[in-house]
């Protein structure tokens, strides 16, 4: 199976790029079926309120639930007491498998490291060239995965590439994705250091196409048990549910969820408490590793 692990669904509202103002699915479907792309991860474009934005995935993903797969996007310091209730409305609701954030926006704190452990979520942080920061989550929150993507830098910064390849090899639960890498030698290097469990396709879209980006993991010449990791098995392995608190499902709180009325969350949630109902449709997944 060939998973996209990095792509953008949905409007953003700000309007000033690409990448707050509009992600259109429609394309980057038709362009990814011709790739011979399986499932996409997808998550909001940059945005003003994260929970209207996730809402908004949802309903992407509600349309397509055989190929589309959410992550949660949150922003550390803006949603600053409200993630664990967003990421749980997330999961609940529109059942997400992962939290987004954006080093532009602010880089992981404690609070989305802990929903991240709460409900065995893989965190994708982009860094933006700060690959430093890596240094500190990434030792004190061992049972999180993190794929930090574009290895380190989607401008190219050679620095964050070289040093995101020494984090793969020195930190069990750090990841990249190839997302935007141009600079294809660091991409071989990775894979050569690091090995390819570590590493995820991931193609950006719909901004770059995910024909290009798959293309360049076919031009790595790997072995096929290698390609698949890359190309798919190692998402499913993150993906995998780790329901590690069934305690926080039986929460009252309610969760964060943007769209009118909660009462759809609630229904979720309280169905929730039987754990199976917290595995979202995709759990078929796993089963196929
Ligand atoms: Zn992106």
């Amino acid at each position: 199976m060939v998973i996209d692990s990095h792509c953008h669904a949905g409007k953003g509202d700000r309007m000033t790029a690409p990448w707050n103002t509009d992600a259109p699915i429609g394309a980057y479907l038709r362009r990814a079926r011709a790739a011979g792309i399986d499932k996409t991860i997808v998550f909001a474009p940059f945005h003003s309120d994260y929970a209207k934005a996730n809402a908004q995935v949802g309903r992407i993903v509600a349309e397509d639930p055989d190929r589309l797969i959410g992550f949660a996007f949150v922003h550390a310091g803006r949603d600053a007491g409200r993630i664990f209730s967003m990421v749980e409305c997330a999961v609940t609701r529109w059942h997400f498998r992962g939290i987004k954030l954006h080093g532009f926006d602010a880089m992981p704190t404690r609070e989305v490291c802990e929903a991240a452990r709460a409900f065995g979520l893989p965190v994708l942080a982009d860094v933006v060239g700060r690959a430093e920061v890596v240094e500190m989550f990434a030792p004190q929150y061992r049972d999180v995965n993190f794929i930090v993507p574009h290895l380190g830098s989607f401008a190219d910064d050679w620095r964050a590439h070289q040093q995101v390849i020494d984090q793969l090899c020195r930190y069990p639960n750090v990841y990249t994705d190839t997302a935007g890498v141009r600079r294809f030698d660091y991409i071989v290097e990775a894979i050569k250091r690091a090995g390819a469990r570590k590493i995820l396709f991931g193609s950006d879209g719909p901004w770059l196409h995910p024909g290009v980006e798959i293309h360049k993991i076919r031009l790595l010449g790997l072995s096929p048990d290698q390609e698949a990791l890359i190309l798919g098995g190692n998402a499913l392995r993150l993906l995998r549910p780790v329901l590690r608190s069934p305690t926080l499902m039986r929460s009252s709180r309610r969760p964060v969820c943007a769209a009118s009325g909660n009462s759809h969350a609630h229904q979720a949630l309280s169905v929730a408490q039987d754990n199976r109902a917290y595995l979202p449709p995709g759990t078929q997944l796993e089963h196929e590793l």
